[in-house]
C-alpha cells in the first residue's frame, strides 16, 4: 500500500477520523463536514451526500502504515488538533444560527453578533469571522462597509 491509498482528496494528507460517504468514498472527517458547509456534494463522484459514517478500517489501515512508516506519534496529535477545529467550526456555527434565530434578518457587525452570543475566546471569534466569509461567498451573508466597518446581513437561509 502506497501513501495515496491513505490520502484525504481534500487535505491531500492522511485521513483523520477517516468517514465514508454514502457513495462510497473516504474522507477525514473535519475535512467533509467543513466541505459540505457549502456543497452538498461528493467532491470526488458529485453525488448527494446524505451521510457519512466512520470508516474504522481505513483508521486502523491508515494508523498501521504511519507506524510502520515511523509516523505512528504524529497521528494522534493531528487527531487531537483536528478534533480541536472541528470543536470550534461546530461552536462558532451555533453562534451564527443563534444571531439568525434572534433576528430574521439580521444587520450588524461581527462585534456585534459576537457580544450578542457573548464570544470572549479569541479562537472562536476567528473561527465565527472565517464562518461568516465562507457563508457570504454562498449568499446566506452579505457583507459591506459602512463607514469603514464590515457589516453582515444574516440572510436567514438556514430556516
Ligand atoms: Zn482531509
Ligand atoms: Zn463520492
Amino acid at each position: 500500500m502506497h501513501e495515496e491509498d491513505f490520502c484525504c482528496s481534500i487535505c491531500l494528507d492522511v485521513f483523520i477520523d477517516p468517514v465514508i460517504t454514502t457513495c462510497g468514498h473516504t474522507f477525514c472527517s473535519f475535512c467533509i463536514s467543513q466541505h459540505t458547509i457549502l456543497h452538498h456534494n461528493c467532491p470526488m463522484c458529485r453525488q448527494k451526500i446524505t451521510m457519512t459514517i466512520p470508516n474504522r478500517q481505513m483508521e486502523s489501515c491508515t494508523l498501521r502504515w504511519l507506524e510502520d512508516n515511523g509516523r505512528g506519534t504524529t497521528y494522534s496529535a493531528m487527531k487531537t488538533s483536528n478534533r480541536k477545529k472541528r470543536l470550534y467550526m461546530d461552536r462558532a456555527q451555533m453562534v451564527i444560527w443563534t444571531a439568525l434565530a434572534d433576528m430574521k434578518n439580521f444587520t450588524g457587525s461581527l462585534a456585534e453578533i459576537l457580544s450578542k452570543s457573548s464570544v470572549e475566546n479569541d479562537l472562536l471569534r476567528k473561527e465565527v469571522e472565517r464562518l461568516l466569509w465562507l457563508y457570504k461567498d454562498v449568499g446566506i451573508v452579505d457583507h459591506r462597509n459602512v463607514n469603514g466597518e464590515v457589516r453582515f446581513t444574516l440572510k436567514g437561509a438556514f430556516q
